[in-house]
């Protein structure tokens, strides 16, 4: 629930929307009521053949007589009771009587009194014409609608642009965090489970902010606009007819509950759907080539047949819902029926010896007390369907905010340190690593790397190589020792400052669904069409892109799968040339490139990486010929050994 109050407050930023929305809102339910209210002078008015000033002139006038009566019988019967005369069955029967008129001399009063206050509006502004009073009403009730539904759209569109936008912010942050946390934090949601957020989890949120906004308000004012009505003709009457009220209450909350753990079962579902797709999707070749098409089919249809089974109990509660207020609602109405009724016809104002009415109830009176009931009974129903939404808006905030909550183990430096550019020295002292807390990957590393220097970094796999360049990037901070970057360790470098001077390339090129261009370009976005050619020739791309038809306006595909690996490579490459940085990070970069065109971007390299530090994690000995030295990596143990330049030559 508090996550939720936090989206609400959150949607309430938009204030100024958000009270046009209620505005509207207050004004769709006055205008509810007040329809319904306009009825009555028509009964009124067809039943008798009357005009409304007649009519109010004689309701005065009744009540006027009535209150003369009630005045001279009063103090006889006072005075009868005072003279003690009475056996006390008369006695008490008397008292009754006494009582009743009393009430009703109360009730006449106030007849009078807003009779005659209506009197000079009603001669103002109504006609006296009995027809044309009834096609003023019948304008009224028309223009109302109009105006009603005006404010009711106004009031939708409102709501429902504040939970767009909602929506919206949410992915917006959802996304942020997926680029802004650490590795290991993003691997515990993993792609499938970002996908779920941005997506159904986002919607619920929307769904529940829209459900408060737009219903939890104008739907119990609604009611309560009908009922205020109700209570006015009789108070007592009214709540009789709400004896209902206590069981649908419970049966809502049980109801609720049910629908919030259909909600969670779907959310946790929808992650899994998630997965199953993506993974299939990503792995496509693997799928087709081990002829598992069949497998990953079964898979999905298992998962989304899931899906559909918590689905369905989802609509099941949801349509549980309307029979259950709509319980309330016909209670109402059936028992202000019976009760009315039998008043009418008994012309009575007691029930069970319980006061219902000062007076005897007429025919529309009955009639216009049914009306505000059905008036409330509606409302009632739709405000099953809000809290529906309010429920399924608490499960989506409770899934989102824990995410948006977490935050990165790459923490940022309140006051980052400033290093000179380019650095003199990377150096980790006493560096060990663990990913899980209990296998060390690295132990005590204890090296230096100066400024220019090429480090060929080798070893076995799963030595820790590629651990130890992540170290280095910080994508992961060492569990125990410190990077440092001219003595200034890494966590008190500014995170952009650090990356900036990095450029990388690893053995998964990772490429745009773009253009060649596009996707080399992204290493320097302000670079000019000249420097992007002269980087894809330092990589020996500039061929390959050349033979296209559409050069570098050549389309990859998804990360590229129109391109061999070798030319995937040459592109991350130039990528990385481009960006001009004082630290390149090749894991196993050339890989792919088969042999002259790598000894050609080793030729290039060489030229390249004159002034900045050059880390290859490498298996060949081509590359290992690049090196000052070498940094053997085997079962988290490192060492470091200069290359003999005769050697390298
Ligand atoms: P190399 O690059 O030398 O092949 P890595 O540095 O990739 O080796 O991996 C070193 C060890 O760390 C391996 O045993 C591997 O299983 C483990 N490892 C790598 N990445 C992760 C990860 N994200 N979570 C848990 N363990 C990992």
């Amino acid at each position: 629930m508090n996550y939720f109050i936090r989206a609400l407050r959150e949607a309430a930023k938009s204030w100024p929307l958000l009270a046009a929305a209620l505005l509207c809102s207050a004004g769709v339910a006055a205008l509810w009521g007040a329809n319904i209210a306009a009825l009555f002078p028509i009964i009124e008015v067809t039943l008798k053949g009357d005009s409304l000033q007649s009519w109010n002139e004689r309701r005065i006038l009744e009540a006027q007589g009535r209150i003369t009566e009630a005045t001279a019988a009063i103090p006889v019967l006072e005075k009868t009771l005072a003279d003690g005369a009475l056996d006390p069955d008369t006695a008490k029967k008397t008292r009754n009587r006494l009582d009743t008129i009393k009430l009703s001399l109360r009730g006449d009063q106030a007849v009078v009194y807003s009779g005659e206050r209506l009197t000079p509006w009603i001669d103002r502004f109504l006609p006296r014409d009995p027809f044309q009073t009834v096609l003023l009403v019948v304008a009224f009730v028309v223009i109302s609608t109009f105006v009603k539904h005006v404010m009711l759209m106004g009031s939708t569109l409102l709501v429902s642009w504040v939970a767009m936008t909602i929506s919206r912010n949410i992915r917006l942050k959802v996304f942020d965090k997926a680029l802004a946390l650490d590795r290991a934090q993003f691997m515990k949601w993993g792609s499938a489970g970002f996908m779920a957020q941005v997506t159904s989890t986002s919607d619920m949120l929307a769904g529940g902010i829209t459900a408060v906004y737009g219903g939890a308000v104008t739907e119990p004012l609604k009611i309560l606009t009908c009922l205020g009505f109700a209570f006015m003709v009789s108070w007592q009457l009214t709540l009789a007819c709400l004896t209902l009220a206590p069981l649908v209450g419970f049966l809502m909350v049980w109801l609720n509950r049910r629908i919030r753990n259909v909600s969670k079962n779907i959310l946790a579902r929808s992650k899994g759907f998630h997965h199953v797709l993506l993974e299939a999707l990503n792995n496509v070749l693997t799928v087709q080539a081990y002829t598992m098409e069949g497998f990953e089919r079964q898979r999905f249809r298992t998962c989304t047949g899931d899906m559909m089974r918590t689905g369905m109990w989802h609509s099941f509660y949801h349509a549980l819902a309307n029979p259950i207020t709509e319980i309330l609602g016909i209670g109402m109405v059936a028992t202000s029926i019976a009760v009315g009724a039998w008043l009418v016809i008994n012309q009575q104002t007691k029930i069970f010896g319980i006061t219902m009415t000062d007076q005897p109830m007429t025919v529309p009176g009955v009639m216009i007390f049914f009306g505000f009931l059905i008036g409330a009974s509606d409302p009632v129903r739709k405000l099953s369907g809000v809290i529906t939404g309010l429920n399924i808006g608490m499960v989506g905030a409770q899934a989102l905010y824990p995410l948006l909550d977490t935050p990165s183990k790459l923490t940022e430096a309140l006051h980052p340190r400033p290093v000179p550019s380019p650095h003199r020295e990377i150096r980790l002292e006493g560096v060990s690593f663990s990913y899980d807390g209990i296998d060390t990957v690295l132990r005590d590393v204890n090296v230096s790397i100066g400024f220019g220097e090429r480090v060929a970094i080798v070893g076995p796999n799963g030595g820790g190589k590629s651990t130890l360049v992540n170290v280095i990037c910080r994508f992961y901070d060492p569990t125990t020792g410190r990077v440092l970057l001219d003595g200034v360790p890494l966590t008190e470098v500014a995170v952009h400052d650090l990356r900036r001077r990095i450029a990388m390339v690893t053995q998964q090129t990772e490429l745009f669904n773009e253009s060649i261009h596009y996707n080399i370009r992204y290493g320097r976005w302000d670079a000019t069409d000249e420097e992007i050619e002269a980087a894809a020739r330092q990589a020996y791309a500039h061929e390959f892109i050349s033979e296209f038809p559409e050069g570098y306006r050549t389309m990859v595909g998804p990360n590229g799968f129109r391109l061999s690996g070798g030319q995937r490579q040459r592109i991350a490459l130039a990528r990385a040339f481009l960006r001009n940085a004082e630290i390149l990070v090749l894991d196993e970069a050339t890989s792919q490139i088969d042999v002259d065109s790598e000894r050609l971007i080793h030729a290039a390299l060489s030229a390249y990486v004159a002034n900045r530090t050059v880390i290859m994690i490498t298996h060949r000995a081509s590359t290992l010929a690049l090196a000052d030295s070498i940094i053997e990596v085997d079962h988290g143990v490192v060492t470091k050994r200069l290359v003999q330049k005769q050697q390298a030559a």
